[in-house]
């Protein structure tokens, strides 16, 4: 007889970390936009991993390159170039317009990297006292202390204090930025939009008045692209609809698609600030992760998935506002950027209760803020897809009400 099968959610229950908080749902396969669980359910994918599947589940230009790196070489540290990983690192610059990548595995790491840079640059010239950074209330930058301490938002940072080194002001707030310069300031840290914090774009003028103010006082500015960056606002990084340049600035999540890899990319202004020896990475620009970061802008360029992204941004934010003025009593609005777009939920809904509603009629979403569901698919989504994740949106909310 076949042994049992285990109830994996219960294994899961019993042995994993209870740092999360996952419904009883083992998923076990996926192509393009959807997924199924361990029961042979389908569902629909609109948070993509939380921003990450750029093309969807099982795209075969990834599994190939995939596969077929790992058959090459799969590991080798920075003791050494890799062929793949070169390569993607003049891509990056060529559609970033900056000059320099340093790899790493994450978007927390890839932001660690931002801030250490930002503290040597001054280090290195001999401005010792430069070291504090200003970022934003509701902000996200990641989980070690370092990214934690840039982050404005006292659910994650609660019990892990002291964590110096940051003042935060509010997002969009340009008097607050400059009420809060002083000689010891290295740098500002922004999200071209704030993901985490609620999906809030950036205010008209925000970031080119901090480019302004960084450059008045030459400190520098530094970007976080982790959830903006690979296309998800509908141009290759959130801060180009400003028309700006980050001195530093991090990417992550989209870039390898779902293999991990995060970059650290920087303009020729700072690129002697880590000198060797002073910032590395075991894993980081492996030929695996670097191989897949390659495949997927393979095809955001050949499928142009940033003007994709950019044209069913606009729809998928039409049909939001018109949800939100139908469901006046229950939502507040919607706003977003590209394919990173939410629904502002009102005070009387808790987004769980959504999300749980919508989960169960097979639609992936997420929240963030605490108030928006947030709509972050996969780049290679198609306008039917929306409208059926968009239908059973309408329908849980129709219902709550
Ligand atoms: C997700 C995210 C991070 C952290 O990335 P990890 O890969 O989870 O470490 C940092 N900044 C922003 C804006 C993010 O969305």
């Amino acid at each position: 007889m076949a042994p049992p099968t285990p109830d994996l959610a219960d294994l899961g229950k019993r042995h994993l970390y209870g740092n999360y908080r996952q419904p009883p749902i083992v998923f076990v396969r996926g192509e393009g936009c959807r997924l199924w669980d361990a029961d042979g359910k389908e569902y629909l994918d609109l948070f993509a991993g939380i921003a990450v599947s750029t093309l969807g589940h099982s795209h075969p230009a990834l599994v190939r390159a995939v596969s077929e790196q790992a058959g090459k070489l799969l590991h080798l540290s920075n003791y050494y170039y890799n062929e793949p990983n070169v390569l993607l690192a003049r891509r990056l610059c060529d559609l970033s317009g900056m000059d320099r990548v340093f790899f790493c595995n994450s978007g927390t790491e890839a932001n660690e990297a931002v801030l250490k840079l930002a503290r040597r640059h001054f280090f290195g010239q001999g401005k010792k006292e430069k070291q504090r950074i200003i970022a934003f209330e509701k902000s996200f930058h990641g989980r070690t202390l370092g990214a934690l301490a840039a982050t404005g938002q006292p659910g994650y940072r609660d019990g892990f204090g002291p964590l110096p080194g940051v003042t935060h002001v509010p997002y969009g707030d340009v008097d607050a930025v400059r009420a809060a310069l002083g000689e010891d300031v290295a740098g500002i840290l922004v999200e071209p939009v704030q993901g985490e914090g609620g999906v809030v774009p950036a205010p008209d003028g925000f970031l080119r008045s901090l480019r302004s103010l960084a450059d008045d006082h030459q400190i520098l500015l530094l970007g976080d692209e982790v959830q903006t960056g690979v296309g998800r606002t509908g141009k290759f990084l959130g801060c180009m609809h400003d028309d700006i340049q980050f001195d530093a600035l991090a990417l992550a999540k989209a870039l390898g698609g779902g293999v991990p890899i995060g970059a650290m990319l920087c303009r020729a202004n700072v690129q002697d600030a880590l000198p060797p020896g002073s910032h590395g990475s075991t894993f980081g620009g492996n030929p695996l992760a670097s191989a897949a970061a390659n495949a997927v802008l393979d095809v955001v360029e050949s499928d142009n998935l940033m003007e994709h992204a950019a044209r069913l941004g606009t729809y998928l934010a039409e049909r939001l506002n018109e949800l939100a003025k139908k469901h006046s009593t229950a939502v507040s609005g919607a706003r977003g950027r590209g394919l990173l777009q939410a629904l502002v939920l009102k005070d009387s809904l808790d987004p769980r209760e959504v999300l749980g509603n919508l989960c169960d009629r097979g639609v992936l979403l997420t929240a963030a803020g605490g108030c928006a569901l947030r709509f972050t698919p996969p780049l290679v989504i198609t306008q039917a897809e929306l409208d059926q994740g968009l239908t059973a949106v309408d329908q849980v909310l129709g219902e709550l009400a």
